[in-house]
């Protein structure tokens, strides 16, 4: 079998020297295991996290170790009920070809419902990120206006289907005119912002502010740095703002400097005060009671086509470090998944 581990940790943005592709015996799964063989494994932005030193909301993955993150495949072998061979599970089987885990933390996937790549992104981790932040924390209504950038990645394009679907009008941003353009045809963002054609947010909060004529009412923060400053500034009272996550600021060593010269706290505080702003972070591995209510809501809609996805699909367990660096860098278009068989 072929694991991609950590050879060592980034010093800012991730390069391929900070990976190695190693090759080792499969496992054997123990007691209440299954052994999966990966079929696509999801690459996500919340990886990147877990290279650095230092726990945040979960452990780092030390120098050496196999990298973290969700999969799909086939059970080849299993000790644990509910699992046979032939059955496709999802489960945390990391960049690896190969790879054994608790039957309590995988999930069986039905092929004949949804392609399996489907559990990776619009009916796995990302969509339903998606899909609870903006009712729970969001609380949208019909009529008002929202923007979340990264418009056209797994979560972005779930919030933004969803919030047109239930009346508000959508502002996408994303990075070049092909993503703003899939952001409308495809993901039916009433207009979608390119944040690579303004050099500061002064230039994108004009933008944003003719794009966005009645005040921002939802802000659906992915991104921070740039989007963030120029967004709070137009946010109407009452505004609320589901902190998801902010990727623009991942290879800056934490929430360490890139933060602080991004923006004046002083200023923000001020902001979320006197206009009543309510910020909610959240991390979804928290809320996975809610995934059953999700899968039930979105999974006709995936089927029958009102909700769209786009997938970004690279080849070979090899290319896993570029497509993730690709990701960082916004070279992904649609949900980034790397296929293996
Ligand atoms: P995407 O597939 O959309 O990929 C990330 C995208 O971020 C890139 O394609 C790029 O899109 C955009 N981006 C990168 N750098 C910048 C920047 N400096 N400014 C603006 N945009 C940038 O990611 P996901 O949909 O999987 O995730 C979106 C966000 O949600 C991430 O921050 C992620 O960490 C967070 N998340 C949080 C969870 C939680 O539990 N709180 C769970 C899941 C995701 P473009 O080219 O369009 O700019």
């Amino acid at each position: 079998m072929q694991h991609i581990t950590l050879a060592s940790r980034p010093n800012g943005a991730p390069t391929l020297d900070d990976f190695a592709l190693e090759t080792g015996p499969v496992p054997t799964p123990g007691p209440g295991e299954v052994l999966v063989r990966v079929h696509y494994m999801s690459l996500d932005p919340y990886m990147r996290g877990r290279m650095d030193e230092g726990k945040s909301y979960t452990a780092n993955i030390p120098v050496g170790g196999t990298m973290e993150g969700g999969s799909v495949g086939e059970v080849i072998a299993s000790n644990a009920d509910g699992f046979q061979p032939g059955d496709f599970a999802f489960g945390p089987f990391g960049w690896a070809t190969h790879a054994v885990a608790h039957a309590k933390m995988c999930r069986k996937v039905d092929p004949d419902s949804a392609p399996i790549t489907t559990s990776l992104g619009v009916l796995g981790m990302p969509g339903f990120t998606g899909w609870y932040a903006l009712h729970e924390i969001g609380q949208p209504k019909a009529g008002e206006t929202l923007v979340v950038a990264a418009a056209t990645g797994p979560v972005g394009s779930m919030v933004g289907q969803l919030a047109k679907s239930l009346g508000l009008r959508t502002v996408g941003i994303a990075g070049g005119a092909d993503k703003c353009a899939l952001a409308v045809d495809t993901f039916g963002f009433d207009v979608c912002l390119d944040h690579r054609a303004h050099p500061d947010a002064r230039s994108l909060r004009k933008a944003l502010a003719e794009a966005a004529p009645d005040g921002i009412d939802i802000y659906f923060e992915n991104v921070g740095g740039k989007v963030l400053e120029a967004v709070i500034p137009l946010m109407k009272e009452h505004g609320r703002i589901p902190l998801c996550g902010m990727i623009a600021w991942y290879n800056a060593g934490g929430l360490g400097a890139g933060a602080e010269a991004a923006m004046s706290v002083p200023a923000l505080w001020r902001t979320i005060l006197v206009s009543h702003l309510r910020v909610q972070g959240f991390i979804i591995s928290n809320h996975w009671d809610r995934f059953p209510a999700f899968l039930a809501d979105i999974a006709p809609k995936v089927a029958s086509g009102d909700i769209k996805l786009v997938e970004d699909i690279a080849d070979g367990i090899e290319n896993a470090p570029d497509a993730f660096i690709g990701l960082l860098e916004g070279r992904n278009v649609g949900k980034q998944i790397v296929k293996l068989i």
